[in-house]
């Protein structure tokens, strides 16, 4: 062999291992970024494919020999073969989840549709809760006018009711307050 034929010999061999490295360099991870998964075995097989082109043209050429040629050929058929298993599924999967996900957009727009806007249902609420802002301050005065109950009877300071105790001094209290 002269030394061009060494040389394209090389090249395609590198090219060839470079392909059958392609999986080891991009480790893939299945069942999760589908869409991107199957364009990066598209661009893999298109690798594989261009790789053959040049190899088939090369031999043609008689730039290799067939001692080069076949190993690699057969390798590369392999790792193509190996990439359209892969794809077929990966194809199927990115359909199917691109139906689900416009199923789950329509059922959402239908959903949508149906709900009754009720903009009573919204006042009503409205006014409850403006009723209980309206009504909290009062209950809250009124609760702690009530609770407290008066002056210690031994040091003076306010008790309230329901202690037993003054909450300052600790005296018993009697609650005939
Ligand atoms: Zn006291």
């Amino acid at each position: 062999m002269n030394p061009s034929g060494w040389i394209v010999a090389v090249t395609i061999l590198v090219l060839v291992g470079w392909v059958l490295a392609q999986p080891l360099l991009r480790p893939m991870r299945r069942g999760s970024a589908v869409p991107s998964e199957v364009s990066s075995l598209q661009a893999q097989v298109d690798q594989v494919i261009e790789t053959m082109r040049e190899l088939d043209f090369d031999y043609a050429l008689g730039k290799i020999s067939g001692e080069d040629y076949s190993p690699g050929r057969v390798a590369l058929l392999a790792r193509g073969a190996e990439l359209l298993k892969e794809l077929d599924p990966q194809r199927g999967l990115a359909a199917r989840a691109r139906s689900q996900q416009e199923e789950s957009l329509e059922r959402e727009i239908a959903a949508r549709r149906k709900a009754p806007a009720s903009p009573r249902l919204g006042s009503d609420q409205l006014e409850d809760e403006i009723r209980t802002r309206r009504r909290a301050p009062q209950g809250q005065k009124k609760e702690v006018g009530s609770r407290r109950a008066g002056l210690c009877s031994r040091c003076g300071q306010a008790i309230q009711v329901g202690d037993r105790f003054c909450p300052h001094c600790g005296v018993a209290l009697n609650h005939a307050i």
